[in-house]
């Protein structure tokens, strides 16, 4: 058996700016990945890199070569240990390059033998939490507007981005919007410790499900001030990249916010998993602004989670690839009609 390889960077224009208390961003530059074996099959995986965790197209598109070079040695997509671990050899760091080649040989194994990668994992696809929709940072008469929008439709969870000086005024706006919506809220590590244990109050009052990532990373102790003390559920997603992150955020949140992006392969936000379940915590699945090239491989994931927020393709003005249907909210594995993690070019 032979394997080829390629990988095309694309421009991915956002239906609007999105905007957290990091910064905003407009476009979402994704790299794809294509894995054909000699029968002409293809395997399709996407990378989403962050520059929070120092990953950019230019990285990803840098250290790419390499990683293919492995997965050709190697030769065989069933082969997904191995080639992970190759990958691994070839760069440690770099997770959303990795994680790219890692979905498109998963999906390229899971086509070869003719079932949905859910169903090579042995999971229910009736499993499957209803995904997020995320409302970004804005004016608060467009905030409003968003979160209406997105009920109307057909959205029934929201996550709001949250940290500024209007984070009251911003919920307010969004529960007026959407009295019956599910919220979540995520602060991208804006708040200080005390803050967050105050907003949390008035959060849970009204009817906040949980706060993602009050402080930052860098603050560990402060994570676990804000877990003692606040009113509602905490995540962890900035502070937790990888399953060895999970015993350090244990006792200091009671959900692990697992990114495919940030794990670096399928198999590692498995890994995740389990060793988040190993230590009581809940799962939730999130994700980058994304084309479904990936974000049909984190769908695949749905049912062994608490929570999904994988809308990423949802915030983009148009993908070049079409994956798992997720409208209304629910993750539609079992309408999935395609073999592997269901993505497809949109032309096809
Ligand atoms: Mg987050």
């Amino acid at each position: 058996m032979s394997l080829e390889t390629e990988f095309e960077r694309v421009s991915l224009p956002l239906e609007d700016p999105f905007t957290i208390s990091r910064g905003t961003q407009t476009e979402a530059e994704n790299v794809i990945v294509r894995v054909t074996d000699d029968a002409g099959m293809t395997g399709i995986g996407g990378a989403a890199p962050s520059a929070h965790y120092g990953e950019t197209a230019d990285t990803v598109a840098a250290v790419m070569p390499d990683l293919l070079d492995a997965v050709e040695r190697v030769g065989d997509p069933h082969a997904i240990r191995e080639i992970e671990g190759e990958l691994r050899a070839v760069v440690n760091g770099n997770p959303a390059a990795r994680c790219a080649v890692s979905i498109a040989v998963h999906d390229l194994a899971a086509k070869r033998l003719g079932v949905p990668l859910y169903r090579l994992w042995g999971l229910d696809p009736n499993d499957a939490p209803k995904t997020s929709f995320t409302v970004g940072l804005d004016e608060t008469d467009r905030v409003r507007e968003k979160a209406a929008a997105a009920v109307e439709a057909g959205y029934p969870v929201l996550k709001i981005k949250l940290g500024t000086d209007r984070d009251r005024e911003l919920i307010d706006a969004v529960r007026e919007a959407a009295p019956d919506a599910r919220l979540r809220v995520d602060a991208n590590e804006a708040w200080t410790p005390k803050e967050a244990v105050a907003k949390s109050a008035w959060l849970a009052e009204r009817d906040v499900e949980f706060v993602e990532q009050p402080v930052p990373a860098e603050n560990p102790e402060g994570l676990r001030y804000v877990y003692e003390r606040s009113e509602l559920p905490i995540a962890a997603d900035e502070s937790c990249m990888t399953a060895a992150d999970v015993p350090a955020v244990a006792d200091r949140c009671d959900i692990a916010n697992l990114k495919l992006m940030k794990t670096g392969s399928l198999s590692e936000a498995r890994r995740l998993i389990a060793a988040a379940r190993a230590h009581g915590l809940e799962v939730m699945c999130g994700c980058m602004i994304e084309s479904n090239a990936s974000i049909a491989a984190a769908a695949q994931l749905a049912p062994l989670l608490d929570y999904v927020d994988i809308d990423g393709s949802l915030l983009l003005a148009e993908d070049p690839y079409e994956g798992v249907d997720l409208w209304g909210g629910d993750v539609r594995l079992a309408d999935q009609d395609r073999a592997g993690t269901g993505a497809r070019p949109a032309s096809e």
